[in-house]
């Protein structure tokens, strides 16, 4: 029987249940794919419910899991494969190579130097990376990551005398047994170039809401500036079109929970950068559940923030890179045509496997979302379960690593 226990996804959810389950005394193993810790917390500018930077709760999480000896990160690490059952489970895990050493080295100088560049996957294609690079300055492990396919062939010769640099690391797998397993996969940001009415994707100027995150994050392509991307000019007129995706049977079929309250902050963001733009938010319902309706009356009362309740039919591209919508004021029973010079997509939430396979015993609704796997000793936490905000993800996650907790220990 084993007493170690599997977390799979490095996110906010992830991380808190390694730590829970690593203080109770568990050795844990936590599966990340991507090459740093922190999911799409560590993207955002701010978070509730403080609204504060991601660094304030991330690195807090940062510390806790350098200090636990007991917590084993295995970072561009994906489950390909389980057998046994539950107390005595053996996981095949593929480690993908990072070609930079197991420790810290600042690799930023030779970075720089670079050529060879490919739209930011972290930044969400707002900016380009090299192809030696790290997400953020506070990133967990601290590594460097090298991607030989982004180097250009002048950046091969500038490497070469590199000996901390091993392109020759090879992809591995290992075996790891586990008792119990938690499933913190979290989530994606609805794809865009599914919404064929709203631009798919293609009109300039017509971003998301996850996008205009990384715009103004100060470590984001713009260094916090929220800026048109054609022009890099202060938007003067700004809209938000809600439930873009969401609680619609052709994309999404329920409320992401999260994109109301993500435009009320967005709304803040802009009238602390620029009082004087004008936004429109267009709405068909605004959740802001609890006390965070404090927040929703705090946006309402901004003097440049308007609320129109009805539904966006278009986004097309409009002259000087405008964006062109055409809506309905279901108040007033009006058809509208309005120009912008940004427009956001409040795009909910998706979990990630509804489009990833995980070798894992569980079933999932039509919507991608894990339901059951307890019987197993698997627990699913976070937005692997339902949409979530930071605070709910987080106590899903504690409840899930002290299920898996008592699995190992109650045999
Ligand atoms: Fe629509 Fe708001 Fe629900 Fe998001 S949270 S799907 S914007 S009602």
């Amino acid at each position: 029987m084993s007493n170690a226990i599997l977390v799979v996804g490095g996110g906010f959810s992830g991380l808190t249940a390694a730590i829970e389950a690593a203080e109770l005394g568990h050795d844990v193993y936590l599966v990340e794919k991507s090459p740093w810790l922190g999911g799409r917390v560590a993207q955002l500018n701010k978070y509730f419910p403080k609204l504060c930077p991601p660094s304030c709760g991330l690195e807090i999480q940062f510390q806790r899991i350098r200090k636990n000896p007991l917590i084993h990160c295995l970072t561009m690490a994906q489950v390909v494969g389980l057998s046994g059952s539950k107390g005595q489970y053996n996981v095949r895990v593929r480690i993908s190579p990072r070609h930079t050493p197991p420790h810290n080295v600042d690799f930023t100088f030779l970075a720089s130097t670079l050529e060879g560049e490919t739209p930011s996957e972290f930044d969400l294609g707002l900016a380009g990376r090299k192809a030696l690079y790290k997400s953020m300055p506070f990133a967990y492990p601290p590594r460097f990551v090298l991607d030989p396919e982004t180097l250009s062939k002048s950046d091969m010769v500038r490497i070469a005398g590199q000996d901390k640099l091993d392109l020759k690391e090879e992809e591995r797998e290992i075996e790891l047994e586990v008792g119990s397993i938690v499933i913190a996969t979290g989530w994606k940001p609805y794809d865009v170039t599914k919404l064929s009415n709203l631009g798919a994707g293609n009109v300039k100027n017509c971003i998301s809401n996850m996008q205009l995150e990384r715009l103004a994050s100060p470590f984001g392509p713009t260094q916090g500036k929220i800026v048109r991307p054609t022009d890099g000019r202060t938007p003067h007129s700004v809209a938000f079109v809600q439930c873009a995706g969401s609680r619609d049977q052709n994309h999404l079929n329920y409320c992401s929970y999260i994109c109301c309250m993500a435009t009320l902050k967005h709304c803040l963001y802009l009238a602390e950068q620029n009082p004087d733009t004008q936004v429109t938010v267009f709405y068909i319902d605004l959740r802001a559940p609890g006390r965070y309706v404090k927040v929703l009356e705090k946006v309402q009362a901004l003097p440049n923030v308007h609320f129109i309740k009805g539904k966006v039919a278009n986004a097309t591209q409009a002259r000087n890179d405008c964006v062109e919508i055409q809506a309905e004021d279901a108040i007033r029973g009006e058809k509208l045509t309005l120009q912008y010079d940004l427009v956001v997509l409040a795009t909910g939430m998706q979990p990630s496997l509804a489009t990833e396979d995980l070798p894992l015993p569980v079933a999932r609704d039509a919507d991608g979302f894990i339901v059951g796997g307890e019987e197993a000793g698997i627990f699913a936490a976070g937005c692997a379960v339902m949409p979530l905000d930071v605070t709910r993800s987080a106590q899903s996650a504690t409840a899930a690593a002290l299920k898996a907790v008592q699995t190992v220990k109650g045999r």
